[in-house]
């Protein structure tokens, strides 16, 4: 499985739901972006990582603005 923030193959499994094997959470241990398997999952072009760059940001990069219906 691959990062959606920054593409690389460097995922694993978080934790698990405490019941019924329902979902789980996953985090990247390059870029630490994390979400659970029931999400949509849409990372912007804007909020993209590259891993050689991660060394040289100076903040973490803000959440984005939650979606209008
Ligand atoms: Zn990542």
């Amino acid at each position: 499985m691959k990062c959606h923030r920054c593409d690389l193959d460097t995922v694993r499994v978080m934790t698990k739901s405490p019941v019924g094997n329902e979902w789980e959470v996953y985090v990247c241990d390059t870029c630490h972006y994390s979400w659970r398997s029931t999400e949509d999952i849409h990372v912007h072009d804007v909020f993209k990582l590259k891993a050689d760059s991660i060394p040289g940001l100076q903040q973490i990069p803000p959440i984005p603005p939650l979606k209008t219906k």
